[in-house]
């Protein structure tokens, strides 16, 4: 294909348009006229007929500033509400948009007043400067226009230009073009996702203030690239220093996290990509931005929480470099911040969370982030709360706002009152002192008052939970849940991988059971380089035990790295997601198989080795009868089997709050499991949230169920509310309370609780 320009390759932008921009940005001359010629240039450059910026003001509209090719009386006249048409779109999204046949997308909106219906094709890019939407710089066609990806980048680097020229102008009431106007000063409420538990209060600061970059055009390309290749150079001493810093030198993922990200400073890729935008033009630091422009706009349209992971690792280096270009003095900057920090940023990398002296903050709230995402492994390591997915967190949070966060409920309050402020500082302060009273049972027996033995046990996933094992009340680890440590790392682990982590689990646990669950992915737990397919329902897809069937090298292999690990030990192996008896069957053979081989290579086995089924799916619960003779424990995964038993999706929020786990459909179903567990002399453990929590963990109780396992924080709390109970008359209530016909029992065991003293 020919370009336009006539060259094979499209518009990639020039470096004589990056210099005559350059030059107009310095010469005199009113702003609407260095505009005009502006959009002239581009519009010459590129072989557009239409060139127009559109600039944001306040109430969130977008205003045609300058054009050539539409009409010049909309100048100035023509106002498109964020959202509204393409234009509009693309300050909503702040993403590129480009379309050979605009008018067929559903956006498209046409204005008369612009004469634009003879145009075809559109690309249009944000007008972006220190992370704000300043404006939108668009391009369009008569004819049908494929745009190239390049072409898209150059008109992102040209956009880089025009947002110095805007902000050097004076063009824009800056402060008008904040998203949300004046409104933000009234208290406020958001809500995330928990990432990190903790409850916080204190001021807040948003991360990577004061990154501004000045010079986008270089005067001399081979002086820039020294420039960048000094910065890289002084980026990686920097960050060598920070990671032999005694907090973070531990061992556990969090250390593994952090190479992987150190080792990202040498990504050819990554380099290669910053040195050919400053040979292309710009200066360094214009350079980083661009790079970390598109890292952003990949991350953006990328849902693999992994990939999504290495990309936010990718842009925090970004952030680190321009921080070595620009010189800004990090102690200063330091000084500066407040000893009561909640640091508020849209994605953090981990490095970037180290930055901050950990005695100083507070808590983080992030826009993005997930459980799995490295900072949020970070946050864990050095306790620090932590709550992600809050939309609007960025956009409604002001430098110095005070903010409490609410690291139980994800709910972050923004300015809030006094009086509000009082009762959480009240309310954290009976937290501590409950937490302290809790702490006083962790050295004695889980049994209840009339004797009664309750085994509670934790959940884990990485080594930096494991702590919890030493320190807390409990006797194991009931779900050790296998998928974690392959959703951190680059590839596939191996056999020796896999062993190796197995058994530093188990020679954390010092004896104490640890219950392996093989790989619960698929779904929406993805791994790189484990692509499953787009799935509508991906709760009820390919996922778990299907996948280890289906694929049953990959399980072969986790199992062969179980019976390793655990040479003359205890295992404890159970499978996710088990449909039926025949495919429990199936797994056990797979497993049956790899003691086989061990045997015929006359290698060390476990000491014993014990085989268990989770019970998440309803179906299995119906084939008890030939399931329980065949294993040596259940599991009941309560967060899967509630989702299915009522049908409603549990990591939707419309439905969060729709059923209750404790009705009484819900505990008749298990009090039938219970039931049939103990006939058939086969320990039943609830894995679920619900056994973390006192009024569900009694109510668990109350039905049969004798082991719990939970999050390690959990563990102090319930075991006092088992300290506090009689066993045998709260059995008799629920059987009693199961009859009714209501939609929740839940008050009903509070009041049963309270009027018992027992701590819920
Ligand atoms: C469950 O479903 O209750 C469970 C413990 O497994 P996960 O939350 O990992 O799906
Ligand atoms: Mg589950």
């Amino acid at each position: 294909m020919t370009g336009p320009t006539g060259t094979d390759h499209g518009w990639a932008g020039s470096r004589r348009l990056l210099r005559l921009l350059r030059d107009l940005m310095k010469g005199g001359g009113s702003s609407q006229v260095r505009l005009d010629k502006v959009v002239d240039l581009i519009a010459q450059d590129i072989v557009a007929e239409v060139c127009s910026i559109y600039v944001m003001r306040s109430g969130e509209v977008l205003e045609l500033f300058a054009t050539k090719g539409l009409k010049p009386a909309a100048v100035h006249k023509l106002r498109i509400r964020v959202n509204q048409g393409l234009v509009g779109l693309i300050a909503a999204q702040a993403r590129p948009v480009a379309l050979a046949d605009a008018q067929s997308h559903p956006n498209f909106a046409y204005f008369p007043e612009t004469g634009e219906e003879v145009y075809q094709s559109l690309m249009g890019v944000p007008i972006m400067r220190g992370g704000r939407l300043l404006g939108v710089l668009v391009v369009q066609n008569r004819t049908q226009r494929n745009y190239t990806e390049e072409e898209v980048e150059a008109l992102e680097t040209v956009a880089m230009v025009l947002a110095e020229l805007l902000a050097g102008d004076r063009l824009l009431d800056l402060t008008a073009a904040t998203p949300g106007g004046e409104g933000g000063a009234m208290p406020g409420r958001l809500s995330g996702m928990v990432l990190n538990e903790g409850l916080a209060i204190g001021t807040a600061v948003p991360h990577q203030r004061g990154i501004v970059i000045t010079q986008v055009v270089a005067e001399d390309p081979d002086a820039e690239l020294t420039r960048l290749d000094d910065a890289l150079g002084e980026m990686r001493d920097a960050l060598d220093v920070m990671l032999a810093r005694s907090e973070v030198a531990r061992d556990g993922e969090h250390r593994e996290v952090l190479e992987t990200y150190r080792m990202f400073a040498d990504d050819r890729g990554w380099l290669r990509r910053m040195h050919d935008a400053v040979r292309g033009g710009l200066t360094a630091e214009a350079a980083v931005q661009k790079i970390q422009n598109e890292t952003r706009a990949r991350m953006a349209a990328i849902k693999d929480p992994y990939l999504r992971a290495r990309l936010a690792d990718l842009d925090d280096l970004g952030n680190r470099l321009l921080h070595h270009l620009l010189r800004l003095d990090e102690r200063q900057r330091e000084e500066e911040l407040p000893d009561d920090m909640v640091l508020i940023a849209a994605d953090l990398g981990p490095a970037e969370l180290l930055d901050y002296d950990p005695s100083r903050l507070r808590a983080v709230v992030l826009e993005h982030g997930a459980p799995t995402s490295h900072v949020a492994i970070v946050a864990r390591a050095l306790q620090i709360p932590m709550i992600g997915r809050c939309a609007g967190i960025t956009t409604e949070v002001r430098e110095g706002d005070q903010i409490i966060v609410d690291g139980e409920t994800g709910q972050v309050l923004l300015r809030p009152s006094e009086a509000v402020r009082a009762g959480f500082v009240e309310s954290m302060a009976a937290k501590e002192r409950q937490k302290e009273a809790f702490r006083a049972v962790r050295d004695l027996p889980s049994v209840s008052r009339d004797g009664v033995d309750i085994t509670l046990l934790i959940n884990a996933g990485l080594m930096i939970d494991l702590p919890h094992l030493e320190e807390g009340g409990a006797e194991g680890i009931g779900l050790y849940r296998t998928e974690v440590p392959f959703m951190i790392r680059d590839s596939f682990p191996d056999v020796p991988t896999q062993t190796d982590i197995y058994s530093r689990i188990l020679d954390a646990a010092e004896g104490k059971t640890v219950v392996f669950r093989t790989l619960d992915v698929g779904g929406d737990k993805v791994l790189p380089y484990w692509r499953g397919h787009d799935e509508d329902n991906p709760a009820m897809g390919w996922r778990a035990i299907r996948i280890g069937l289906d694929r049953p090298a990959l399980l072969r292999r986790q199992l062969r790295a179980l019976l390793h690990a655990a040479a003359g030990r205890s295992l404890s192996v159970m499978f996710p997601m088990v449909s039926d008896v025949a495919e429990f069957e199936a797994a056990k053979e797979l497993l049956q198989r790899e003691i086989d081989r061990e045997k015929a290579f006359g290698d060390r086995l476990p000491a014993e080795i014990k085989i268990g089924a989770m019970l998440e799916v309803p179906a299995l619960a119906l084939q008890l009868p030939q399931l329980l003779p065949r294993c040596d424990f259940v599991s009941l995964g309560t967060n899967d089997l509630v989702q299915f038993l009522f049908a409603a999706d549990r990591n939707n929020p419309r439905l969060a709050r729709r059923y209750d786990t404790l009705s009484p459909a819900v505990l008749t179903f298990v009090r039938n499991i219970a039931q049939q567990a103990a006939e058939h002399g086969v320990p039943l453990t609830a894995c679920g949230e619900m056994a973390g929590h006192p009024v569900e963990a009694m109510a668990l109780i109350g039905c049969g169920v004798r082991r719990l396992s939970m999050a390690p924080q959990a563990v102090d709390q319930v075991k006092t509310m088992v300290r506090a109970l009689e066993v045998e008359p709260l059995q008799d209530s629920i059987k009693q309370l199961l009859t009714l016909p209501d939609h929740s029992i839940r008050e009903k065991l509070r009041s049963y609780a309270s009027d018992r003293d027992i701590p819920i």
